[in-house]
């Protein structure tokens, strides 16, 4: 059932945990279902090339073992050839499908590895070989292929802490320890490793860990890739598609967590509101396009400028929203100084001065609870004030007008450079 395999009927003995049919006609259903569930995927979303492979490598590795099976009894050359390179050649592909899950284009190294698998396989038939030899060679190309899917994994960090990468690690794990396992064992000649098998041990090296491992392994991939697509579903509805920040739903969110929190942890809080100066005026001189381009290069002004527990979203057009959670009135005194120059300082476009106007409010320390909704009309009536005093400045709120949402009056001016 495994890569390599030349089945013949297994006595197991007392345990008779499995024989090779059992084990392939296990392989071959699951793979099957494998080639159908990623072929059903790959329909209903065609731009996602890793689902087509691994259907492909489910069909593949399902028929190989078909053939593998049916030439079990007498084994005849071309049967043999057909059903070993045709399951190596559904191992590769499910290797190409991770590639392409991780946006790269399969390279050259898997015809490579083919190829050599089925010049050495033909090598191995012509100068009459044993089963042992063969074993050998099909154990230690399945057991490379397994390992270059490691190595997929580990290097685009795909093996990060989740159900699905844990899943495929002890899959990964599994499989290339059963399959170089056998591989020595073959190259020994020991009988109780080969597909003849009749030890519990062999059973279970043979037949059982590589029918588990390919099903866990299999499994894993379609979890990653649901994985994955739910994390894309939930990145889009919380960032903001121009400039990656947080949008606005995912800040309000965010920023009335934060509110519960301070409260409960006693930590001063703020919000800044952010406006660009005369932004209409960028638009219509530099164009649309180059509006955008300030705005995204504005946005990672913005993320330099803060630090990576700041909240930083896109509240609206040309308007940015920061949440400083442990930063009191001092604080956003040395902020709103920093986040100006920050600006003032950068060419945006590489030639264009630009400035923002910033209105801030400071939760209240009396350890009453705030809605986000008091605290953004804060800021709001502070950056207008901001704006109406000449712009490239900013203002704090007082707490009177964070609890009278229009008063504005007790706010000061703070405008430097
Ligand atoms: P003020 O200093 O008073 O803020 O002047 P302003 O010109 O910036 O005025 P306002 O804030 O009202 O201008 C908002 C402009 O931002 C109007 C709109 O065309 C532009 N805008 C909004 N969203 C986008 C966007 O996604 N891309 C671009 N390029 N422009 C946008
Ligand atoms: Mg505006
Ligand atoms: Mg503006």
């Amino acid at each position: 059932m495994t890569a390599g395999c030349e089945c013949g009927q297994v006595t197991v003995g007392l345990l008779n945990i499995m024989d090779a049919l059992t084990a392939g006609s296990a392989l071959i259903a699951v793979q099957l279902c494998v080639a159908v569930i990623m072929a059903g995927t790959f329909y209903t979303l065609p731009e996602e090339k890793c689902t087509r492979y691994w259907a492909q490598s489910g069909a593949l590795v399902g028929l190989g073992v078909l053939v593998i099976i049916i030439n079990a009894g007498a084994p005849n050359y071309p049967l043999l050839i057909i059903g070993n390179n045709t399951l190596i050649a559904g191992l590769i592909c499910q290797w190409w499908g991770l590639q392409a899950f991780h946006g790269r284009n399969p390279g050259r190294l898997g015809w490579v590895v083919l190829g050599a698998y089925f010049l050495l396989y033909g090598l191995l038939l012509l100068v009459k070989a044993d089963i042992a030899d063969r074993s050998a060679l099909s154990a230690a190309a399945s057991a490379l292929i397994f390992i270059l899917n490691f190595h997929e994994l580990w290097m685009r960090g795909t093996l990060r802490v989740s159900f699905a990468s844990a899943l495929a690690t002890g899959a990964l794990v599994l499989l290339i320890g059963g399959f170089t396992f056998r591989a020595v064992a073959s190259v020994l000649h020991d009988a109780a490793y080969l597909a003849t098998t009749t030890s519990a041990a062999g059973v279970i090296v043979v037949y059982f860990l590589p029918l588990v491992g390919t099903l866990l392994f299999s499994v894993a991939l379609m979890l990653l890739y649901f994985e994955r697509l739910v994390q894309t579903k939930h990145h889009i509805a919380t960032h903001d598609e121009l400039t990656g920040l947080l949008n606005r739903r995912a800040i309000i969110c965010l920023g009335e967590r934060e509110i519960d929190l301070a409260l409960r942890t006693r930590e001063p809080l703020s919000v800044a509101y952010i406006d660009v100066d005369h932004f209409k005026q960028i638009n219509d001189e530099l164009g649309h396009e180059n509006g955008d381009a300030v705005l995204v290069e504005l946005a990672q002004v913005l993320t330099d400028t803060c630090r990576s527990t700041d909240l930083i979203g896109r509240y609206g057009g040309e308007e940015f929203c920061i949440v400083f959670p442990g930063i009191g009135l001092e604080g956003v005194e040395i902020l709103g100084t920093r986040l100006l120059n920050a600006v003032r300082a950068h060419r945006f476009c590489g030639r264009l001065a630009v400035t923002i106007s910033i209105g801030f409010a400071v939760l209240p320390a009396d350890g009453e609870r705030r809605p986000w909704k008091d605290l953004i009309n804060a800021a709001d009536s502070a950056l207008y004030r901001a704006k109406k005093t000449g712009r490239d400045g900013f203002r704090i709120a007082s707490e009177a007008a964070l609890d009278e949402s229009s008063a504005g009056e007790a706010s000061h001016l703070h405008t430097s450079g």
